[in-house]
């Protein structure tokens, strides 16, 4: 061996984790470097101008060169190098290499070569398999959250929206990330703040912000209001972008609305009972002697018509201490097995009269069979009559006055409809509360009582309506 050849074997035995090998166009192997024989367990003698498959394969696969798919085959006629992963099992552990394979071409001496570089990466390989594990993990817990999770870069890019966002609002994520700024989940304006208290010492820290109340504006511009928390996010000590988690507190909102107005109707509803019942007797006198003023005394017509008004007036004040009265004393319900058809039947009935003098054409729509369940007919029949009533009061040119009755699973749906002037969206939602008309002689009592009767029996009630269209009530009531 020459100087220089002792010398580059010398340098390639120095490069201890890289097993070289280099084969003859005959695949013959004609040099190994040391590392090579130390990791694989060989004597140099043993392998050294052997055929490369001769050689007791190192590796665990087949060997490949009989189905004319050897690398070393490729290299060769390709005059490419080639890179393939080998695995094999050492003392029951598998182990990777990366397996390089480079054409030599020395047309002088020995004809083309290739070199073959193996380097164990088995390590590398368990590592990136635990990083994709970790991260795959992490990207589920990520997505099977029940809190929303939203992350934007700094330029509000949102990068990260998991299926807890989209169940609060209504966006799918392909509809949001790389297409939507975080802003635009937020109205106008609240955004900045929502950043300016991140930055702030007071929500939590710096660069944090912990439990904040506040709304979000999901798909078709429903606001959301939820419990937001946010952190910023480091990489490096660079600030890279905002994560926020939220969580959606309508429910919650309404139950606390809710407390809170059976509260007040419980307050005002003392009062009531309290000055109704120190105005009815005064009330009752007053229109006791104007009939009998009226009645004995022989006075001029412009008298008369006053006594009559006086008439008029208290008796719309005592009908309104009535509805008072009910509202206010709406007890639980009596209840009793019975067919609702019938209660409504005999609403229309009553109400016949007037549905004719103001030209209200009726209608009943009802399944074949509606299963008798138990209610306070009593009670129903009022929450008729309220309904009925505002109907009418809606069509005072004439109109269709549409009851439906449906079976949904154990529930009953009752459907009143007209075609009257239609409600307008800015007083739908006062509709339910107490003393809210917006009638000359109303008492805005109708509504409010029957809600409270249908709530009693553990439904609900709600209106939708169309200015110029109509109106719909519809009551969902439970049939246990
Ligand atoms: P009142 O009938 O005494 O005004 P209600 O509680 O029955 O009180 O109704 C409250 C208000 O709701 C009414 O004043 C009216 O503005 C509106 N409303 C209720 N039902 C209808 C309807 N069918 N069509 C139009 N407006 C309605
Ligand atoms: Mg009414």
């Amino acid at each position: 061996m020459s100087e220089g050849t002792r010398l580059i074997c010398r340098i390639l035995d120095s490069i201890r984790d890289d097993y070289i090998l280099v084969v003859n166009q005959e695949r013959r192997i004609v040099y190994v470097n040391t590392p090579f024989l130390e990791h694989f367990g060989y004597r140099r003698e043993e392998i050294v101008g052997k055929l490369c498959h001769e050689m007791s394969r190192p590796f665990h696969e087949p060997c490949t060169a009989a189905q004319g798919q050897c690398p070393l085959d490729k290299t060769l006629s390709l005059g490419k190098p080639q890179t393939t992963i080998l695995t094999r099992i050492w003392h029951g552990q598998r182990l990777s290499y990366e397996a390089m394979f480079y054409p030599l071409q020395d047309e002088g001496l020995v004809g083309p070569m290739v070199v073959g570089v193996f380097r164990d990466i088995t390590t590398k390989r368990q590592l990136e398999q635990e990083l994709r594990h970790r991260h795959e993990f992490e990207s589920r817990l990520i997505r099977i959250s029940i809190d929303g999770i939203i992350a934007n870069d700094r330029q509000g890019n949102i990068l990260i929206y998991n299926e807890g966002a989209q169940k609060i609002l209504g966006y799918r994520p392909d509809e949001v990330i790389g297409k939507l700024n975080v802003a635009q989940l937020y109205p106008p304006g609240l955004a900045r703040e929502i950043k300016k208290k991140i930055y702030s010492e007071d929500y939590g820290g710096p660069g944090k912000l912990e439990n904040f109340e506040t709304v979000l504006k999901g798909k078709d511009e429903i606001l959301v209001p939820v419990w937001l928390s946010a952190c910023l996010i480091y990489e490096d000590d660079q600030e890279v972008g905002v994560v926020g988690f939220f969580r959606d507190i309508s429910e919650r909102k309404r139950m606390e609305e809710k407390l809170l107005q059976n509260e007040r109707l419980a307050t005002v509803g003392k009062m009531a009972a309290h000055i109704g019942h120190e105005i009815k007797n005064p009330l009752m006198l007053i229109g006791g002697f104007a009939r009998q003023v009226q009645r004995s005394a022989s006075l001029d017509e412009k008298d008369q018509r006053k006594l009559q008004i006086i008439q008029e007036e208290t008796e719309r004040l005592e009908r309104f201490l009535t509805d008072l009265g009910s509202f206010t004393r709406v007890s639980a319900p009596h209840k009793k097995p019975g067919e609702i058809i019938a209660i409504i039947h005999d609403v229309a009935e009553m109400m016949e009269p007037s549905f004719k003098e103001q030209e209200v054409e009726f209608s009943l729509q009802q399944p074949s069979e509606v299963p008798i369940f138990s209610f306070d007919s009593g009670q129903l029949r009022q929450v008729f009559l309220n309904l009925f009533k505002n109907a009418l009061e809606a069509m005072p040119t004439g109109g269709e006055l549409r009851v439906q009755v449906e079976t949904v699973d154990h529930d009953l749906h009752l459907i009143v409809a007209d075609t009257g002037q239609g409600i307008p969206p800015q007083v739908q939602k006062e509709l339910f509360n107490p003393f809210f008309t917006t009638k000359d002689k109303g008492t805005g009592l109708g509504l409010a009582i029957s809600r409270q009767i249908i709530e009693q029996h553990q439904g609900d009630i709600t209106i939708e309506s169309e200015v110029r269209r109509g109106t719909r009530c519809i009551i969902r009531l439970p049939m246990e």
